[in-house]
């Protein structure tokens, strides 16, 4: 294999399969393409629901979309950006000219076909990838390239508690300690509000109360029990975010009057039985956000500099050894040997290459 023109890359083929394959370089092909070298690529509810079939994706693409590394080469029409450059992947393309883009909603942008890095596009747990240069943000001295790959997930945070249109004294209630969870809690915090987290698996219970310090509160979910589980507040939540993507009707349910309840948790067949008449006479808003639009990114990017995203990271392996990272996060791969029994990580990040060494410098 020559080093110089092909690259290590985590290929998902359909049948729920995946392969560490040796592929060419990405080319730039269009003017304003950059040729990034990934140093961190975090491991996404997304790429988990692709590699369990529960998420669409296109056979033979390369997963991945949080991602931060280094600029290798640029195309003629970049100006902004110069080989040896540390740069954050914004994965969330727009064209700018649909209704959606025109309107100032670019996350939902019409024209996403093709252009889902991770999904339909290739992504980022490969050595290399080549984003267009508008959607990579340069990344300030301070911020390591392993807590710059959750400023992506932040961002997603981020816009959904903007959605949540939060009054200063909000005792928030959010379900679910993964990764999206534990960070909705952690911006929550440092924004003064009263949080409780509520989590089912008891390894993420005890991982989340490690980032997440008192006054909040994380505690194990009860079945059928949510509310008495968090405990201590005479009336219910002001703000309920689901991050669990399952427990809609629970939320609605616990939510006190006049509050929000923000349904986050993405999973394609999920459906929800909610009270009408409650959600009317109670007053009780009911928002969906979905993904984020570009600004938020560079908040997210801003807020990284505060926050200890990095926390959140319990397993950093190199790109070769992807099944244990899988198995970590309770998806059993073929080769991976017994199948896991439960969760044993909060957020996992890949290393391609030899980065790592690079980023210990780089980071200081
Ligand atoms: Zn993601
Ligand atoms: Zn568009």
């Amino acid at each position: 294999m020559d080093s110089d023109t092909m690259m290590q890359a985590l290929v998902f083929e359909t049948g729920e399969r995946l392969r560490l394959c040796s592929r060419p370089l990405p080319a730039l092909r269009h003017p304003d393409d950059v040729l990034v070298r990934v140093a961190a690529s975090g491991i996404c509810g997304t790429d988990r629901s692709i590699v369990l079939g529960d998420f669409p994706a296109r056979s033979g693409v390369v997963l991945g979309h949080e991602a931060a590394g280094g600029v290798v080469a640029t195309g003629p029409a970049v100006g902004s950006l110069a080989p040896g450059g540390r740069v954050v992947i914004n994965p969330t393309y727009h064209c700018g000219s649909c209704r959606c883009c025109r309107r100032g909603m670019a996350a939902h942008c019409a024209s996403k076909d093709g252009r889902e890095i991770g999904v339909d596009r290739d992504g980022t747990l490969a050595e290399y990838v080549v984003v267009p240069a508008p959607f990579l943000h340069p990344l300030p001295p301070g911020v390591s390239y392993r807590r710059a790959a959750l400023v992506e997930p932040l961002a997603c945070v981020l816009n959904n508690l903007t959605a949540a249109a939060l009054r200063w004294t909000d005792r928030c209630l959010v379900l679910g300690a993964g990764p999206i969870g534990t960070l909705c809690a952690l911006v929550l915090a440092f924004r003064g509000h009263r949080v409780t987290v509520v989590e089912r698996d008891a390894v993420r219970v005890e991982l989340a109360q490690h980032v997440l310090p008192a006054p909040t509160q994380v505690v194990p979910a009860r079945e059928g029990d949510l509310w008495p589980a968090a405990g201590g507040w005479e009336a219910g939540p002001d703000v309920v975010v689901d991050t669990t993507g399952v427990l809609l009707a629970d939320a609605l349910e616990v939510v006190a009057t006049g509050g929000t309840v923000v349904a986050m948790g993405e999973r394609e067949t999920a459906t929800a039985t909610i009270p009408v008449r409650s959600l009317v006479t109670r007053g009780v808003r009911l928002v969906g956000a979905g993904p984020y639009p570009p600004h938020l990114f560079q908040t997210a990017l801003d807020l990284a500099r505060d926050l200890p995203l990095d926390s959140l990271v319990t397993h950093t392996l190199p790109l070769h050894r992807y099944a244990e990272a899988f198995a970590a996060l309770h998806v059993p791969l073929a080769d991976t040997g017994p199948a896991p029994s439960s969760y044993a990580a909060m957020k996992v990040l890949l290393l391609p290459g030899d980065q790592a060494r690079e980023e210990s410098r780089c980071a200081g």
